[in-house]
Order: C-alpha cells, then structure tokens, then sequence
C-alpha cells in the first residue's frame, strides 16, 4: 500500500493536504471547500475522511460544507470536539486512528491550543500550526514549557519522518532563523533552496524531521550559538526556548 499526498494550497499561505490510499482520502485542515474540491475532481479522488490538527477557523473552516457534499467523516481531537465543526470521530493518544487499515498515531501536542494533535500516517505527520518548517506556531493556548514539551513529543518520531505543516511560512521563519544562528551552514544551504522554491512559486514543504532539528531554532535551544546570540549561555533549555518564541513575535 502506498500513500500519496496531495497539497492544497488554501486562503493566503494555508496548505490543506489530500492524503489517498486505496479507496480512501482524508483531506487534513480544509481552511476552504473550494480548493478541496478542485483537487479532489483533478485527481479524481473521493473524499471520505477530514482530519482536523485543531480548532482555528484557517483549519476547520471546509469542514461542515465537505462533509456534507461528501458525506465524509470529521475526525479530530477527542479533548476539543466542542471547537471542531461536525466532528464524527474524536481521538487522542490512547486511542490513535486508523485509516485504510494501517495505524495512525495521534500525539497530544498543546500550547497552539490546549487540544491540538498531530496525526502520523505511514511516516508523514501533519503538524497543523505546532511545528512548522524551521518555525513553530503561537502560544495562544499554552505556554513555552507546554510547547516544548510537545514538539520534544514530536522529536522522538523517527528522523525520516515528512513534516506538512499547516502554513507556508518557511522562508520568514528562516530569515528569524539566521539572526540566531549566522554560522549554522545547514540552515543557510536550506534557505538557499527555499529561496528558490519560493521564487519559483513552490512549496518549501515537506521537510523531513532530521532536517529540522538541525535547522530549526525552535528544536535547538540547546544550541551554544543560539545561546550565544541571546546572551543566554547557562539558561535552562524552556527559557531559551521561551526567549526564541518572544523575539520571533517581536521579528
Ligand atoms: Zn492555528
Ligand atoms: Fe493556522
């Protein structure tokens, strides 16, 4: 069996994904119907899941007019199912999913929102606004202890693992990136090919997880020359980490 993953691009810089196998395809944060749709009559697939990371409306807002073109079934966090629109099924880390008869795990992944999860299929993981490419999302619901906890969560998932995120924002969060970290010579050659992706009009994403621990300043606050930067040489590692979040909503 084989998984294959379709981008979407959605409003502004939102990506919604079509993840197809067999006779099966979930569609993963549908900000909009309309692009969904479009996708879905291109590849000639048939919609029968919508998988929703978490509750804000750039991720759930095709949710109810899908499922009722489609019939297709809302899965989303379990903890948060009075935020999900049409939600059908809730889970959570205890009880994963399962989707054209292969597992899905489901991490708990607060801070974002208290109820935010990330869904592993077949080694893509869809992030939603958590971890993005060389970024990760707002504290809106947590704090930076919360968050770190959850993307240290997400770090124990194998290093090949494909990281779709719920926006395009890499290039930025690289530019905040190399104010850090100058001398990192693995996040400048990767801004090289994001600045030409983008300028091309292509997506920066997916990245692969290994790929962001040695990029993303958001996974490296033990790192001796982001410390550096900050003038943070012995603080513990959630204060730096919480350092890195609070000049980035600050860049
Ligand atoms: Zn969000
Ligand atoms: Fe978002």
């Amino acid at each position: 069996m084989t998984t294959e993953i379709e981008i979407v691009p959605c409003l502004t810089d939102n990506y919604a994904y079509l993840v197809q196998s067999g006779d099966y395809c979930a569609v993963v944060d549908p900000s909009e119907p309309a692009p969904v749709r479009a996708a879905l009559a291109r590849r000639g697939w048939k919609l029968t899941h919508i998988l929703n990371t978490h509750h804000h409306l750039d991720h759930t807002g095709g949710n109810l007019e899908l499922k009722q073109e489609t019939g297709a079934l809302v899965v989303g966090p379990g903890k948060d199912a009075a935020r999900i629109p049409g939600i059908d099924i809730g889970v959570d880390e205890r009880t994963g999913w399962e989707f054209d008869g292969r597992r899905v795990h489901v991490l708990e992944v607060p801070a974002h929102t208290r109820g935010a999860i990330t869904f592993v299929i077949d080694g893509h993981a869809f992030t939603g606004d958590t971890l993005f490419t060389l970024g990760c999302g707002r504290l809106f619901e947590g704090d930076a202890a919360m968050m770190w906890e959850s993307l240290s969560k997400l770090m124990t998932l194998p290093d090949d693992t494909l990281i779709w995120c719920g926006h395009e924002y890499t290039q930025s969060n690289g530019r905040f990136a190399l104010t850090l970290e100058p001398g990192n010579g693995m996040l400048q050659e990767r801004m090289i090919s994001v600045n030409a992706a983008r300028a091309a009009g292509k997506p920066t994403v997916p990245g692969s997880l290994g790929e962001e621990k040695l990029t993303n300043p958001f996974l490296r606050p033990y790192s001796a020359e982001i410390r550096k930067s900050l003038g943070m040489e012995t603080a513990s590692t959630v204060a730096v980490f919480g350092e890195i979040r609070e000049r980035k909503n600050n860049f």
